[in-house]
């Protein structure tokens, strides 16, 4: 059957790059179907109960900036907060949130419901509808074609997906759920460039049979540090703390000596894993100097017993797991709710996207998530975010929107992907941006708000808030470069301790003192006028901090601006440039990068090859 309705946009896939596809493609007017295996799974966490984490945060903090719903529903749903690095600088500090995995479904779906313009369907996605290399629409499991402008595919670990346990192994999505075999087949035969790659986790323990005596205790920070930018999120749930206990020798011997019944070692398994979250039969072959290796215990939920205990993600059979978990302290007696394993899936080479993440091979057809070669919740709501943006775009015929790596940790990401491919599952490190000094979780907002503004993804409610966060920022900021502090006030309180070994007290700008690393927002909190937000000091503590550094940078992002405004057309034939090297053309002839500061960012493509393409393109501009 055609379904009687045209839709702008369909999303096929309700993981997080889906739901936050959908969220902004129908926040933005566009009249956007959510097409899901199921309906009750919209936002479901396949893996740990926690959202945010180093270099994380700050890709939900950007989601929230633009717009998106991952930092609002994590504040709606956390059971516990923590700020990580609190102490480092805040370029690299980041926040974590435990997650009640059952409140941030839940949350998730209601946020979409409340989306006019919105619809969801539950069935597979079989196969697509394309022709001359255009997509038209898609078609489910029981024969119904949906038509759309755009599509955006977003289908997770389900493509062609197989779980393994020891031995044993089966075809699935993520354990309970279906594989995508169908779909899978489809791009094989259309010649998409497909690879393996494989993620695990842990068994799930009762909680009710762990024993928490002799424990370390893990309580969340109070205050909450949370994700999203908009003020007053409400959330009644418990705070709950998290355990920590520590593999032994025992335990490694379990493990050791069964290492061969592994997945992963004897073979069954070809795809790579995340090399950073590793299993823990990787860790004991790897660091095998090791003694131990931590597990936090974290709970799964304020209303369930299930725990998640992490660190020991694992693809032993069920036997090798319930022997060497019970070695473990505290879990003597512990209950495996639900096996370890691993899963292999099929994903896409992601050089094969424009950085609007389109697909080149199929117009109007995006690539979201898992299925890019990306690993964790946070990556893929970043990539939805885009791809959904992009998908409403083309339904009303704009240009693509692309974010530069010098404005986002999203725009890094998609970068490093389209122009490096991936070998393993990517996840975001605070230390793959060169620009990290300004890509803070705490100027998120600054960075993107009016970017989401102009995109349509913005809240009149937030738009609000925001502008009046921003006139507190330049009227404080003003403030304290105006302000002088005193001699006599640099010998009270907390700043004379901390400046008991300076001999220097001679009266500066407060915003002078608040460069210097000992001094935080704290300290001056006397100075400030009275009622000030404790947010917009922090963030201008940190400007204050990093202005010299953060200066430095700005020349190399306007020469990079300059290359990045120079497009390459669509298809354009790098053969007809003379001078570049065979190895340049292929290489950028494959990757079809969209921009001049693009093709710098290949591998393989030289400054010398950048010379000679501007001069070409300068050239035939001319002509
Ligand atoms: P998913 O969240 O998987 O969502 C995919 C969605 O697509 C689902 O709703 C599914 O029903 C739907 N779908 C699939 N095919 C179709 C179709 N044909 N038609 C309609 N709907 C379809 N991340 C980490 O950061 N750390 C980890 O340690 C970690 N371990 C993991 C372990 C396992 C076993 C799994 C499964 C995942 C793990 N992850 C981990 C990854 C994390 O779950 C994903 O990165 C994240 O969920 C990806 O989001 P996504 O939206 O791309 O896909």
């Amino acid at each position: 059957m055609k379904y009687p309705e045209k839709f702008d946009v369909i999303i096929i896939g309700g993981g997080h790059a889906g739901a936050e596809a959908a969220y902004a493609s129908a926040n933005m007017g566009a009249k956007t179907l959510l097409l899901t295996q199921q309906l009750e799974t919209i936002g479901q966490m396949s893996c740990n109960p926690a959202i945010g984490g180093l270099g994380k945060s700050q890709l939900v903090a950007e989601v929230d900036a633009l717009g998106g719903l991952m930092g609002i529903a994590a504040d709606r749903s956390g059971i516990q907060y923590r700020t990580l690095n609190a102490t480092k600088g805040a370029a690299v500090r980041a926040s974590r949130a435990q997650a009640d995995k059952n409140s941030y479904r839940s949350v998730v779906r209601e946020m979409l419901e409340r989306c006019a313009g919105l619809y969801m369907f539950q069935q597979e996605v079989q196969d697509l509808l394309i022709k001359n290399d255009v997509i038209t629409g898609v078609v489910t499991k029981s024969g119904v074609s949906f038509l759309a402008c755009s599509v955006v595919l977003t289908a997770g670990t389900f493509l062609a997906g197989r779980i393994h346990i020891g031995d044993k192994s089966f075809a699935s999505g993520r354990a309970g759920d279906a594989a995508s075999n169908a779909l899978a087949e489809k791009f094989r035969q259309r010649g998409f460039e497909v690879g393996r790659l494989k993620t695990g986790t842990p068994a799930r323990l009762d909680g009710r049979t762990i024993n928490y005596d002799n424990l370390d205790v893990q309580h969340g920070d109070e205050p909450r540090p949370g994700f999203s930018f908009l003020p007053n999120i409400e959330n009644k749930l418990p705070q709950l703390p998290c355990h920590i206990t520590y593999t032994n020798k025992k335990t490694l011997d379990v493990i050791k000596k069964n290492i061969a019944k592994s997945a992963i070692f004897s073979g069954e398994i070809t795809g790579l894993g995340p090399r950073y979250c590793p299993s823990i039969e990787d860790k004991a072959e790897r660091f095998a100097e090791r003694e131990r290796h931590q597990i936090f215990i974290e709970p799964e939920g304020i209303a369930v017993a299930e725990v998640y205990p992490n660190g020991i993600s694992t693809s032993l059979p069920f036997d090798v797991q319930y022997e060497f978990i019970r070695t473990i302290e505290g879990f003597e007696n512990a209950h495996i709710t639900r096996p370890g394993y691993a899963i292999e899936y099929d994903f896409f080479d992601p050089r094969g996207l424009f950085p609007w993440l389109e697909t080149k091979k199929c117009h109007n057809l995006f690539f979201a998530g898992q299925i890019n070669g990306t690993t964790g919740y946070e990556e893929a709501a970043a990539q939805g975010f885009v791809a959904g943006v992009n998908a409403a775009r083309r339904a009303k015929q704009l240009e693509p929107w692309v974010l530069r790596r010098d404005q986002a940790y999203i725009g890094v990401m998609i970068d490093d992907l389209v122009n490096n491919g991936t070998i393993e599952p990517y996840r975001m490190f605070t230390s793959r941006s060169e620009y990290r000094l300004s890509l803070r979780q705490d100027n998120a907002d600054a960075r993107l708000t009016a970017i989401g503004k102009s995109l349509g993804t913005i809240t009149d409610d937030r738009w609000q808030s925001f502008s009046k966060k921003t006139e507190s920022m330049v009227s404080l900021e003003l403030f304290v470069k105006k302000r002088i502090v005193l001699p006599e006030e640099l010998s009270r309180g907390s700043l004379a301790k901390k400046l008991a070994s300076s001999t220097n007290r001679q009266a500066l700008p407060l915003w002078d003192l608040l460069k210097r690393p000992e001094i935080v927002v704290a300290d001056i909190a006397d100075l400030l006028p009275l009622g000030v937000d404790y947010d917009v000091a922090a963030s201008i503590e940190v400007n204050a901090k990093y202005e010299g550094y953060i200066a430095r940078q700005s020349d190399e992002i306007v020469r990079q601006k300059r290359l990045e405004n120079k497009k390459i057309p669509r298809d354009f034939n790098y053969a007809l440039v003379s001078g570049l090297s065979t190895e340049v053309t292929l290489v950028l002839q494959r990757i079809q990068p969209a921009t001049v500061a693009q093709a710098s960012r290949v591998p393989g493509v030289t400054p010398a090859a950048i010379s000679i393409l501007l001069v070409y393109l300068k050239a035939t501009e001319s002509a």
